[in-house]
């Protein structure tokens, strides 16, 4: 499977620059017919733990993210104000002025929460998948997994259904929730042929390093 949409090397991470889809550092070239040669992508993914998860581009994409927050949050707060001021809806007067207050510190605490939750840390656990639920309607599909301690969690996955197909009963599964990277890594990736970019969900090739779309490592076994 090769995806069009790529910004970064999936083979060595670097940046492409512009229309340029050839990689400048390792050459490795998305746009021909097998740009993976005769490999295939089951057992690419391996098998194992990944050792890449404190790679320092999880904090790279992070940073980036709360960045954008801010800007966009900033943007909300000067321009719907502005634009309520010029069509007329409010006026400069206590009314006006409340108004836009309550709005503002409503964008800037939903920001704040949004960037704090990238720099918490949270629970892990290693547990094994033992049912799913295929619900339809209102509630979504849930994977159920059992914890190594014995308690058991609830995985939505809304309508989401090529996630919901990715996990199986039985896989291992290890909740990484650390600050800068929160993702599900599956112990056995050699019978799939996609992984799912650990900072964005970019659906990326077993046989890829990198996300193409974030430049992200993906968790890879042995
Ligand atoms: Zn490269
Ligand atoms: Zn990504």
């Amino acid at each position: 499977m090769a995806f069009e949409k790529t910004f970064f090397c999936t083979q060595c991470g670097s940046i492409l620059s512009g229309k340029n889809k050839v990689c400048r550092s390792c050459g490795f070239d998305i746009t021909t017919d097998k740009p993976y040669g005769d490999r295939s992508p089951l057992g690419a993914g391996g098998t194992g733990w990944s050792d890449a998860v404190n790679d320092y581009r999880f904090a790279g994409y992070q940073g980036n993210r709360r960045t954008y927050i801010t800007i966009f949050t900033l943007l909300l707060v000067i321009a719907i104000p502005t634009f309520l001021l010029l069509s007329g809806d409010l006026g400069m007067d206590k009314e006006g002025i409340t108004v836009i207050a309550v709005l503002s510190a409503m964008f800037l605490l939903i920001a704040l929460y949004s960037i704090r939750n990238t720099r918490k840390k949270g629970l892990e656990w290693t547990g094994t998948v033992e049912d799913k639920r295929d619900y339809y309607g209102s509630q979504g599909n849930v994977i159920l997994v059992r914890l190594d301690d014995g308690k058991m969690v609830e995985l939505p996955m809304a309508d989401d259904t090529v996630k919901y197909d990715y996990f199986k009963v039985g896989d291992r599964l290890k909740k990484h929730n650390r600050p800068n990277l929160r993702t599900i890594e599956k112990f056995d990736k050699t019978r799939d042929e996609v992984l799912f970019c650990p900072s964005c969900a970019y659906m990326c090739d077993t046989r890829d390093d990198y996300c193409g779309s974030c430049g992200s490592p993906l968790l890879k076994g042995r």
